[in-house]
């Protein structure tokens, strides 16, 4: 029995899809202008996470994940680079599936894109307009969020604090300051549409609720993003599709904390921002993957250094234990479960429940890794060359499902053979004797990134693993 924090109830609930046996899951995507930063990696990671579990829990899941490729910051950096808005676009979605997939994040069923879906987008806020939650005024159209009875009861902001505490623009068009906009007039040299307010394109939020709809239906199982998002974002994707369907929109709000850099908020001003891409090259995606699931998703995190290194260091010790149990799968020469072995296979069993009982509190992988290490502290402590092949195959095929489950890399990353290291080397010298000093160069710093060093000796090059 799976239970799930809901931001819309505060409380854990236990999860019970729509259409049993099926999820329809929508997770709002970035906007597409630049690299993603760490900060965006997290709800990448830990709702991958969520949708894994979800299907080893037998359900098949829908899962879409839209992109945002038009809009301001996109627009501005498209006349920075002096390129057009879809060229920055295709540019970083191509980077941020790089990022994605070294991540081990799956792909969703569908990742659809603003400037594909127009027609439709026109099309809701018809329907709001007709249904009277929506008004238009010189060319812009607006939800009226007093026209909506039910506008904050995600955020649990009541109208009047909003109009309060709002740093709204003044905008004399607007009926009320929380209202927001649907559609925007076009500007000189933007891209825009065609549309029965005139020529413009879309706001931030309709998309969110249209793309839902599309690709999932009106009434949805899990909606999620980071906590940032609750308001105003997801408040007004709730008032647009509950006003325009006529029907409750998300059943489980998911929302993961923010994570700072050494504390900090993270800001580019200040320079403590990373992107994924220069982080996957000081650690790799699979320390960076490792070093997320290591936290639950509705703690706040924080990043740094040592933090990635301790993160490397743990992943480094599932790794060894899981190559070491292959080695004696070769060497071993028993194969049934002896006698005294069966305590060992009731503990891995009993680590298995364990492990599932974490993963159905609201997806607690914190207390989902801790079991992990306690499977390879058992492992390491009871596996020997005279195990019978079949525990250590149930070892292996615990820590992978257990393991592949979080997308962790129980795989160490294929290293250099020696004779394969012995040729390279061979080839250097060669090098060096026909005076190609820049190959021979490229040769020992191909070689160094693969943690090989070389050293000139009195007695030849001699190479050592670091
Ligand atoms: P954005 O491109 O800023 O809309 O962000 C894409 C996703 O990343 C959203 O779900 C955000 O909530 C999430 N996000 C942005 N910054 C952070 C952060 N520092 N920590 C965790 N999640 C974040
Ligand atoms: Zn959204």
């Amino acid at each position: 029995m799976i239970k799930i924090y809901n931001t819309l109830t505060k409380k854990k609930e236990v999860f019970r899809p729509i259409e049993e046996g099926k999820v329809k899951m929508y997770v709002c995507g970035p906007t597409v202008y630049n690299f993603i930063h760490i900060g965006n990696a997290r709800p990448y990671i830990m709702f991958d996470v969520v949708r894994r579990y979800l299907e080893y829990r037998g359900y098949d899941v829908n899962y879409v994940q839209n992109f945002t490729d038009i809009d301001d910051k996109i627009i501005k950096k498209s006349k920075e680079e002096k390129v057009s808005a879809k060229a920055i676009a295709e540019k970083y979605i191509h980077e941020i599936f790089v990022d994605a997939d070294g991540l081990g994040v799956k792909r969703a069923t569908t990742h659809p894109r603003v400037t594909q879906e127009i027609p439709e987008i026109i099309q809701m806020i018809q329907t709001l307009i007709e249904k009277g939650y929506a008004y238009e005024v010189k060319g812009t159209v607006y939800f009226g969020t007093k026209r909506f009875e039910n506008y904050g009861k995600l955020s649990k902001k009541k109208q009047e604090d909003l109009e309060a505490g709002s740093r709204v623009q003044v905008d004399n068009d607007k009926e009320n300051p929380m209202d927001f906009v649907l559609w925007k007039p076009k500007k000189e040299g933007e891209l825009s549409w065609s549309s029965p307010w005139g020529e413009g394109r879309p706001g931030w939020h309709i998309e969110c609720s249209c793309m839902a709809k599309k690709y999932l239906g009106d009434s949805i199982d899990i909606h999620a993003g980071g906590t940032d998002l609750i308001f105003p974002h997801h408040e007004n994707e709730i008032a647009q599709s509950e006003a325009a369907n006529g029907k409750r929109f998300a059943n489980y709000w998911m929302h993961n904390a923010f994570l700072n850099i050494n504390n900090k908020k993270m800001s580019k001003s200040k320079g403590n921002f990373y992107t994924v891409r220069e982080l996957s090259e000081l650690f790799t995606y699979d320390v960076i993957r490792f070093f997320m699931i290591n936290a639950h998703y509705r703690s706040p995190l924080n990043f740094s250094e040592s933090l990635m290194e301790a993160a490397a260091n743990g992943l480094e010790r599932i790794q060894t234990a899981y190559y070491h149990l292959t080695d004696l799968l070769k060497r071993t020469s028993h194969d049934k479960i002896k006698e005294e072995e069966v305590a060992i296979e009731k503990a891995l069993n009993d680590y298995r429940l364990k492990f599932e009982e974490a993963m159905d509190d609201d997806f607690n992988t914190a207390d989902a890794v801790a079991v992990i290490f306690e499977i390879i502290k058992l492992t390491n402590k009871t596996t020997t060359i005279d195990s019978s092949s079949s525990l250590i195959q149930l070892c292996l095929d615990l820590l992978d499902r257990l393991g592949g489950l979080l997308g962790i890399t129980l795989k160490k990353k294929q290293e250099l053979l020696d004779n394969e290291i012995e040729l390279l080397i061979e080839k250097r010298q060669q090098a060096r004797k026909n005076k190609d000093f820049t190959l021979a160069d490229e040769i020992r710093d191909q070689l160094k990134k693969q943690g090989i060093l070389l050293e000139d000796t009195r007695e030849g090059v001699r190479f050592k693993r670091i």
